[in-house]
């Protein structure tokens, strides 16, 4: 390939070359070569250590880092400029019944299709609106701009989707339920675990009240 770039040269410019000339530019296209290579390379990598530290790897949502990140940012511009901001939490009923009866891999790949269905879901109403897998079987979904209304509308409809998932593992049919909690930010919270800690308790209340609902306040 360096001789074949050097060869293109010459031609090119119909250059007659001496073979010490040809020779200095076989080196030049050869260091060149070299340093493209390595500049690309370079950014591919520095790409995927980007997507590997924001990413889970399973279900290729943004991870708690970037939901750790993103909650602060969001929380600070929405209460320094009178934004609204909703949070959508949901936990996975009885997945540790599904690992247990058709295998890690099978609960893996529910896993891998809720968050699939979700991101779907979420993809065709607003692109500013995120999931993020916050924990084992755990998601956190957060609404930039969006007051208790015009959440509960897009988790409803993530609600039904998930509900209605019908997972094919092997000769199985896994059927997936949700539970869910969903606040939005108040005038008093001083910091993101206050709403978070809202959403939290409304999940808990929702697993209390036998799973497959939602709690919103
Ligand atoms: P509940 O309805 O109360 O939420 O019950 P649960 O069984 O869903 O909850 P529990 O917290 O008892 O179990 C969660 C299980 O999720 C336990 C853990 O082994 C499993 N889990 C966490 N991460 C993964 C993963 O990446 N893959 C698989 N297959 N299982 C996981
Ligand atoms: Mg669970
Ligand atoms: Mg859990």
């Amino acid at each position: 390939t360096v001789s074949g770039y050097a060869d293109k040269f010459v031609q090119k410019f119909g250059l007659n070359l001496q073979s010490t000339e040809y020779g200095y530019l076989m080196i030049f296209a050869g260091l060149l070569y070299a340093y493209v290579n390595m500049l690309t390379q370079d950014s591919e990598i520095k790409l995927r250590l980007a997507q590997f530290a924001s990413h889970d790897a399973l279900t290729e949502t943004e991870n708690f880092a970037a939901y750790t990140e993103h909650i602060k940012y969001l929380f600070d511009d929405s209460a320094k400029n009178n934004l609204n901001l909703s949070m959508m939490m949901f936990d996975i009923d009885h997945f540790k019944h599904v690992n247990d009866t058709y295998g890690h891999l099978a609960g893996d790949r529910v896993l891998q299709e809720v968050a699939a269905t979700v991101t779907t879901v979420l993809a065709a109403n607003d692109e500013k609106v995120k999931l993020y897998r916050t924990g084992g079987e755990e998601f956190n979904v957060l609404f930039p701009g969006y007051d208790l209304a015009s959440t509960k509308v897009i988790v409803r409809q993530v609600f039904e989707a998930v509900n209605h998932l019908v997972v094919k593992y092997e000769d199985e049919e896994i059927n997936v339920s949700i539970s869910v909690g969903v606040s939005t930010l108040h005038q008093a919270d001083g910091s993101p675990i206050d709403l978070y800690n809202r959403v939290d308790q409304n999940l808990y209340f929702s697993k209390r009240h036998g799973r497959m609902r939602v709690t919103v306040e």
